[in-house]
């Protein structure tokens, strides 16, 4: 059986579903997380390294902030 998770829209097998949630669990990983420790990676087109911006706890991407991050807030 196959369960389509309420967050990322992947289908997921039932296994690797939490169904109390409706989320599999890197959604669940994701949703428990606060996201503290958001990096930005700059693009460095010499090393192929695409702009980035994503949580180091739990590797969920955001939206590339169009300002420089500001880390004080
Ligand atoms: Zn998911
Ligand atoms: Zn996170």
């Amino acid at each position: 059986m196959e369960w389509t998770c309420s967050e990322c829209e992947q289908r997921v097998p039932d296994t690797l579903f939490d169904t109390d949630e409706r989320m599999c669990h890197e959604c669940l990983d994701q949703s428990n997380c606060d996201h503290d420790n958001k990096v930005y990676q700059p693009s460095e087109p010499e090393n192929k390294v695409p702009e980035d911006y994503n949580c180091e706890d739990c590797g969920k991407s955001f939206e590339i902030p169009d300002e420089e991050v500001d880390y004080e807030r």
